[in-house]
C-alpha cells in the first residue's frame, strides 16, 4: 500500500497528483519557513470554551496533550487584542451566542471571540501523536462525519470496512452486501457532497499522517516515524491519500485567488526590514506556485437549480465543524483543529463568496482577519507537510522491502 503513488486527474479539480507531486518539496520548503516568522507562528485561540454539543467528560491527561502558551508581551504590538479588536471589530460585526460562549460569524466558520483566549506559538506546540484516542476523539470525528456529512459516514458507509478495500475498487455486488457502499464515490452522488466528504476525509487522513510521523514509541519513550501506523490509518485506504492532494489543491487554489491580497499584506512585525521582505519573497512565490498548481474549479459547484440551498446547507455543516472543534477533549489537538478547520473555512469563503472586486486588496483592504490568513498559510503548511512525509513513508516501505 505504502508503494502507491496515485497518478492522474484529481477528482473534480483540473490538476493532476504529478503536478501537485512536482511542486512539494519547493512549496514545503518555503512555507516551512514562512511558519516560522512573527506574523504566522503567532495564533490566539480560546480553547476552553464549553462543547456546544454535549457534556465533554474526556480530557487527555497525557503531558502531550498540553499547549505552552506565551505571554502577550511577547507579541509584536500591532497584532495583540486590543490592536486588534480596533481594526478587525468592524461596525455591525455579528457575534453569535451559543450555549457558555459567543463566536465570530466568518460565513463558513465561527472564529473565537478575539476578546479572550491565549497567544500560542504554533512552532512550539507541533501537530504529532498526543495519545489522545479512544472514545472522545471518536465520538469528534463520528460527530463531524455523521451530523455534518450530509447524512454519509464511513460507519454508516462501510461499518466492515477492512484495509486495502477502497470503496472505489469493490464491485458492485460486494457493495451491495456492504450497505450504501458506494456513496462515498457514487458519480450520481451530488457533487458538493462528494467534495465536502473529500474535504472531512482530506482533514483527518493529514491529521493521522502527522500523528504516525511524529510518534512516540511507548515502549522505548522514542519519537520517530512508525510505518506501520500510516499503512494501518491512511496508505492502506488509497483514497484518504487521495484526499489529502484534493485538500492541498483546494488550499492552493484559494491563496492564488488571494494573491493580490496577500502580496499587498502588511507583515511587517517589528521594523526589521529584511525579515519582513523575506517574508513578502516567500509568500509570493508560494502564491506563484498556487497559480500553477491550485486547479481547483470553483465554478463547477453550487450550479444547479438548487445552488442557493446547497450552498447555505454546505455553509451551516462547515460551520458546524469547527464548533465541534470546542469538543475535542485534547488541547493540543483542539489547537491544530481549530487552526486547520478555520483555515478551510477562509479557503471556502475565498472561492465560494467572494468575487474578483471583493478580492481587490485596494477596494476591500479588511477582506481578511489575520487569525484567517494565519490559519490559511498554515493550514496549507500542513496538507503539504502531510504529503512531504508521504515521500518519508514511501522511503522506509522502500528500505524495509528491500530488506525482506
Ligand atoms: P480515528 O483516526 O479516530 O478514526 C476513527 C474512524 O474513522 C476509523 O476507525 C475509520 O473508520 C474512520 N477514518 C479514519 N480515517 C479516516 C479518513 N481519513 N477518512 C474517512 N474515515 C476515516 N491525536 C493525536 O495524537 N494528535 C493530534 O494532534 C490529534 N488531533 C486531533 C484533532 C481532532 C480534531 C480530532 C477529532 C482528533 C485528534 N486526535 C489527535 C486523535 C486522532 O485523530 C485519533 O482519533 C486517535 O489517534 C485514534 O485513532 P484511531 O486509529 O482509533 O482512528
Amino acid at each position: 500500500a505504502c508503494e502507491y503513488i496515485p497518478t492522474g486527474p484529481i477528482e473534480t479539480t483540473q490538476c493532476d497528483f504529478e503536478t501537485v507531486e512536482s511542486a512539494t518539496d519547493e512549496l514545503y520548503e518555503e512555507l516551512h519557513a514562512l511558519v516560522e516568522t512573527p506574523f504566522f507562528k503567532y495564533f490566539r485561540a480560546d480553547l476552553y470554551r464549553d462543547c456546544p454539543y454535549w457534556q465533554e467528560n474526556g480530557f487527555c491527561m497525557n503531558r502531550e496533550c498540553g499547549i505552552t502558551t506565551v505571554d502577550e508581551s511577547e507579541i509584536p504590538e500591532r497584532w495583540r487584542a486590543a490592536e486588534l479588536s480596533k481594526i478587525e471589530m468592524p461596525a455591525g460585526d455579528q457575534r453569535t451566542e451559543l450555549p457558555g460562549c459567543y463566536y465570530r460569524d466568518s460565513d463558513y466558520c465561527f472564529l473565537d471571540d478575539m476578546t479572550e483566549g491565549d497567544y500560542i506559538d504554533l512552532t512550539l506546540n507541533p501537530e504529532r501523536f498526543t495519545g489522545y484516542a479512544g472514545p472522545s476523539a471518536h465520538r469528534v470525528w463520528k460527530a463531524i462525519y455523521e451530523e455534518n456529512c450530509f447524512g454519509m459516514s464511513e460507519w454508516d458507509v462501510l461499518p466492515s470496512r477492512s484495509p486495502n478495500v477502497a470503496a472505489a475498487a469493490l464491485p458492485d455486488s460486494m457493495k451491495k452486501a456492504l450497505g450504501n457502499a458506494d456513496a462515498i464515490e457514487d458519480p450520481k452522488e451530488c457533487l458538493e457532497r462528494r467534495v465536502y466528504y473529500k474535504i472531512v476525509s482530506g482533514l483527518h487522513a493529514s491529521i493521522s499522517t502527522h500523528i504516525c510521523h511524529d510518534t512516540m514509541n511507548q515502549t522505548t519513550g522514542e519519537w520517530g516515524p512508525d510505518l506501520k501506523c500510516f499503512i494501518s490509518r491512511v496508505a492502506a485506504y488509497p483514497e484518504r491519500l487521495q484526499y489529502i492532494y484534493f485538500d492541498a489543491v483546494l488550499l492552493l487554489r484559494a491563496v492564488a485567488r488571494l494573491g493580490p491580497y496577500l502580496t499587498a499584506y502588511d507583515y511587517c512585525a517589528s521594523g526589521t526590514h529584511e525579515d519582513d521582505a523575506q517574508t513578502l519573497a516567500r509568500l509570493t512565490h508560494v502564491v506563484d506556485i498556487a497559480r500553477a498548481v491550485g486547479r481547483f474549479d470553483e465554478t463547477a459547484l453550487f450550479r444547479g437549480a438548487n445552488a442557493e440551498t446547497l450552498k447555505e446547507e454546505f455553509k451551516e455543516h462547515f460551520r458546524n465543524v469547527t464548533r465541534i472543534m470546542d469538543c475535542v477533549g485534547c488541547d493540543k489537538c483542539r489547537l491544530w483543529g481549530k487552526v486547520q478547520t478555520t483555515g478551510i473555512a477562509t479557503a471556502l469563503k475565498v472561492l465560494f463568496e467572494l468575487d474578483e472586486k471583493a478580492l481587490d486588496p485596494k477596494a476591500n483592504t479588511n477582506l481578511l482577519q489575520r487569525s484567517e490568513v494565519v490559519a490559511l498559510i498554515n493550514t496549507l503548511h500542513r496538507l503539504v507537510e502531510s504529503l512531504h512525509m508521504v515521500q518519508d513513508f514511501r522511503r522506509m516501505w522502500a528500505e524495509s522491502s528491500a530488506e525482506d
